[in-house]
């Protein structure tokens, strides 16, 4: 019994430190006004993207479909190595899109 009582004890500490761990992963996420952001016309929102700007953005491109996004498939947020330390979002994009091979 006492056995039982310590693994259930180790298992919740278990589960605080992977919240934590979680809590640490995300990342702020990419304002548009950040200047790599403006350089790269990166938007949150891919339908918001000037396409007269950006002549080569095509419907159903987004980060999440992006070969640099560190995202799952259908998570709504995700590093980028283009933006350290920041998470951009999933339906967004930027200049940079690369479609994922
Ligand atoms: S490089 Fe790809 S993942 Fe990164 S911001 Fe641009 S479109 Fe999104």
């Amino acid at each position: 019994m006492s056995n039982r009582r310590e693994f259930v004890v180790k298992l919740s500490v278990g589960a605080s430190a992977l919240v934590a761990g979680a809590a640490f992963a995300q990342a702020p996420m990419v304002a548009e006004s950040d200047a790599t952001a403006t350089s790269l016309g990166y938007k949150a929102d891919a339908a918001k993207v000037d396409k007269t700007k950006f002549p080569k953005f095509a419907a159903g491109q987004n980060c999440g479909n992006c070969a640099l996004y560190q995202g799952k498939a259908g998570d709504k947020a995700g590093a980028c190595p283009l933006f350290a330390g920041k998470q951009v979002a999933g339906a967004g994009w930027c200049s940079a899109y690369a479609k994922k091979g």
